[in-house]
């Protein structure tokens, strides 16, 4: 990269032996200074691609993070100071110059420090100085480029939708803005693109992309915030393998680019699969110690505590040694807390392999032996088991196999997962209306198509959908689905879901109007940026990949958002507030 231009010649950190003897000039934040006397002082000068040495031969009133211009000549270090450290650590610049362009005054914190992240936060300008974010908002340009590319290759059309519209439901609260020309009117901020996409299609676009922000009002965490980006796509006459075809293309054309590593080719699995191996709807795939069915060995047992619809355990190799009683406590206390009655475990001890444990007199012979022979379990190891419904032990069980055995997030290759025919309603609520799992628009299986007809209450939590996550190291990275694309079918699932025709026409007769002008079958996806960039960043934290992210409870503590408008703005919204503005300052 030798792009610099304006006020300097070369950045910082790409300056080397090969330029011994030219002159240069460099631009950036005085970054340390260290004095040797009164004639020799050194300055750390950084850009964002690195730290140049200069030498300066009097002391100037320089204070840390001024931003300066130096023009001088680069030398290579004098023999036995070069720092290897350094990617410069060969060279300095001599003979400098030194203008300053800017003065800083004692910053609230060094960009060296490690320091609390509100604070970071309100002074992010500080903060995204440092070589880390400096590379993370890099590294996430790069894959928004790379998705662009990608998708572009593949034939599909960037169209923008709108923000300012009617509700799309994607399982969040809307943020809503009022609307000043019809008092008393609101629109919905767009969890998503999710109906223009399908009225793209319907409009003959036949492959839409966008790289769209969705807002969803609910509670923020490491992985969550109000506002995100993803990667939102779209396209005519295709099946869920193309779409997933598409998908993979691009996600792996981000990878390359971002780190210059092949992604593996994902695993494929159903929601079944996933959940009967894993315990769980995004299985992490990079470490074993997957759950086993034990029902069967406790089918005449005489122990109320296996006398359960669902028995399933797995062995943690080695644990018999390297986990304690209180960590066996603790375990057991999160084992309550996720739902399961208690925790069942059993240390497999050396030499006769027998096993230890509160509960193993309740263990006949030949069940410690099918166990042993089930869980393919050796002398110290350690075997947990949950026995409770199907649907508490994989959730107890899953919790429990990532709490003894999740790598980092960054740790290893990247281990990719599709997992495909998802419930089509992922529970009943207190009216005991099903909710979707995705989101309304999801074509059921066409297999399951008879539960949905005729079935009702429990037996629609049997229906299958066409509907597909992709997941990363654990990490849900998006989902999509083949859709609807029949008016009489989309208004079925809106009756199973509760809503009444009327109350479709409504909300959404928008779309069952489009529908029954002639709509494409078709399918998409949506996969979020800035989970793949932290996953790529290797940042647990998605804030760590957002340029200008909120806190948990939702602010802005840079700009001081939300905060109450003023009364003649509120007037002329029509809008009184019930209660006085609350905020973190
Ligand atoms: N609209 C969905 C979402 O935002 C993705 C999709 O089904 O395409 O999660």
């Amino acid at each position: 990269m030798s792009g610099a231009q304006g006020l300097r010649t070369r950045y910082c950190g790409e300056i080397g032996l090969a330029d011994e003897g030219r002159q240069v000039s460099v631009c950036g934040w005085l970054d340390r200074r260290r004095e040797h006397g009164e004639h020799l002082v050194f300055l750390d000068l950084r850009d964002h691609t690195g730290v140049l040495q200069c030498v300066v031969d009097r002391r100037l009133a320089l204070k840390g993070e001024f931003v300066l211009q130096i023009r001088g000549t680069v030398q290579g270090r004098p023999e036995g100071t070069a720092n290897p450290a350094l990617a410069t650590g060969e060279v300095e610049l001599i003979d400098c110059a030194v203008e300053i362009l800017s003065r800083a005054e004692p910053l609230p914190f060094s960009p060296h420090e490690d320091v609390d992240e509100s604070l970071r936060l309100r002074h992010r300008y500080i903060d995204l100085r440092r070589p880390r974010m400096q590379g993370n908002l890099r590294i996430r340009a790069k894959v928004n480029a790379a998705i662009r590319e990608s998708m572009d290759a593949q034939g599909f059309v960037e169209i923008e939708t709108p923000m300012l519209i009617a509700s799309t439901p994607e399982g969040a609260r809307d943020f809503v803005v009022p609307s000043r020309l019809q008092p008393g009117s609101f629109y919905a901020l767009p969890q998503s693109p999710q109906l223009f996409k399908q009225l793209c299609m319907v409009g003959g676009l036949d492959r839409y992309y966008q790289i769209a922000r969705c807002l969803r009002d609910e509670d923020l965490r490491a992985d969550r915030q109000f506002e995100f980006m993803q990667l939102d796509a779209e396209a005519s006459f295709v099946g869920a393998e193309d779409v997933m075809g598409f998908i993979t293309t691009a996600v792996g054309h981000a990878v390359l680019s971002a780190t210059g590593e092949e992604m593996p080719k994902p695993e494929v699995m159903t929601w079944q699969e996933a959940q009967d191996r894993f315990g769980s709807d995004k299985p992490d795939v990079r470490f074993g110690m997957e759950l086993v069915d034990l029902t069967g060995v406790f089918a005449e047992t005489e122990a109320r505590v296996f006398q359960a619809a669902c028995v399933k355990g797995f062995c943690v190799p080695g644990g018999a040694t390297e986990i304690g009683r209180n960590r066996i406590d603790e375990l057991t206390a999160m084992c309550k807390k996720w739902g399961a009655r208690g925790l069942a475990w059993f240390r497999v001890r050396g030499g006769d392999s027998a096993l230890d444990g509160a509960l193993s007199r309740f263990l006949s012979p030949a069940e410690s032996a099918t166990l042993l022979e089930l869980l393919e379990a050796d002398s110290g190891d350690l075997l947990m088991l949950i026995a409770s419904s199907e649907r508490i032990v994989n959730r107890v069980l899953g919790s429990l196999r990532l709490e003894l055995g999740r790598p980092p997030l960054d740790e290893g290759a990247l281990s990719p997962v599709w997992v495909t025919d998802f419930p089509l309603f992922e529970a009943l609520d207190a009216d005991g209306n099903p909710i979707p799992a995705h989101h309304p628009f999801t074509m059921p299986h066409p297999d399951d198509m008879d539960y949905l007809v005729r079935g009702g209450g429990e037996s629609l939590l049997k229906v299958r959908s066409m509907a597909y996550d992709l997941v990363v190291n654990g990490w849900e990275l998006g989902s999509g689905s083949v859709r609807i694309h029949d008016a009489d079918m989309q208004q079925r699932v809106f009756s199973a879901l509760g809503i009444s025709p009327e109350q479709a026409e409504r909300r959404f007769g928008f779309l069952l109007d489009a529908f029954r002008y002639g709509a494409p079958p078709h399918a998409g996806f949506a996969f979020g940026i800035d989970r793949l960039a932290a996953l790529l960043a290797g940042e647990e934290n998605i804030r760590e990949v957002i340029a200008f992210p909120k806190t948990q409870s939702g602010s802005d503590l840079l700009t001081g958002a939300p905060g109450p408008i003023l009364p003649a703005h509120l007037a002329e919204l029509g809008l009184r507030p019930a209660i006085p503005a609350t905020g973190d300052r």
